[in-house]
């Protein structure tokens, strides 16, 4: 048995929204650096919860233009925690995600340090989490700015670069190898992956033994699989049954000896 996809597509018109509940994080309040109503992502998902990426973002030659400044992010947030305590609503987690990839915001470091202080002083007990595709980790200021967040939630489809491409149709410029590096050298990673069958699929016996040694190498505080979830930009794509989750968690809890929860 297959298990059926949400219809509705998630592009975000607000900066700061819900909360909202999460699978994996629990009622998370989402904080959108990458303004309105498009997608800017450096990869192109066929998975895509929020369809295809107009242009995929290309590292360092790019310019990504109408992005809210880190002053209005922070106003924002202070703003919507202030309202959220006044009617008395926690949340668990404050989520850098939204329309694409939130390390491609050049003020990533400031806003995050922003958001630290704000959880602070009006919900104390919420972690900060970011969920992050792994295209910019290979850089040094994009690592810093990450060790100030809680939950680091970082994508890893694939053991192979090829197998990678064609499952997050990266910019060009986008390196596998310094990608894993970097990864490697993040403390306190929890790696994400998303398994698919269709048009593309990630579950032959020789992808996950891939997958699995990659993971065995960055070696990650944690990870968690999970499927289809919602509609995705490819169409041609179909969620993976939950007996083949929980055998690929199996197998690799056992052969990289890390802790994997199945969604
Ligand atoms: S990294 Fe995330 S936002 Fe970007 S294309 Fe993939 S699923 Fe969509």
């Amino acid at each position: 048995m297959t298990r059926d996809v949400r219809r509705h597509r998630l592009v975000k018109e607000d900066l700061i929204y819900g909360p909202l509940p999460s699978r994996r994080l629990g009622r998370s309040l989402g904080v959108n650096l990458l303004g309105a109503g498009a997608k800017r992502c450096s990869f192109n998902c066929r998975y895509c919860q929020c369809g295809w990426t107009a242009q995929p973002i290309r590292q360092g030659t790019d310019s990504l233009t109408d992005l809210p400044t880190g002053n209005q992010v922070a106003e924002a947030l202070e703003r919507r925690l202030q309202q959220l305590c006044g009617e008395q609503i926690l949340v668990d987690v404050i989520t850098f995600s939204g329309n694409g990839e939130p390390t491609l915001h050049p003020e990533l470091q400031a806003i995050a340090k922003a958001a630290s202080d704000l959880r602070d002083l009006y919900m104390p007990d919420a972690k900060l989490a970011i969920l992050s595709n792994s295209s910019t980790v290979y850089r040094p200021e994009v690592r810093a700015a990450l060790q100030g967040i809680d939950l680091k939630l970082m994508k890893l489809d694939a053991g192979s670069e090829g197998l990678m491409r064609r499952i997050n149709l990266p910019a060009k410029g986008w390196d596998f190898a310094e990608m894993l590096q970097g990864l490697a050298k993040l403390d306190g990673v929890l790696l994400q992956a998303m398994f698919v069958w269709g048009r593309v699929a990630n579950t032959a016996p020789v992808a996950i033994r891939e997958w699995t040694d990659r993971v065995a190498e960055i070696r990650p505080r944690g990870v968690q699989i999970y499927t289809l979830d919602r509609v995705p930009a490819d169409t041609g794509l179909i969620p993976v049954s939950r007996g083949v989750l929980e055998s690929i968690a199996e197998y690799a809890r056992r052969r990289a000896h890390v802790s994997i929860e199945v969604y």
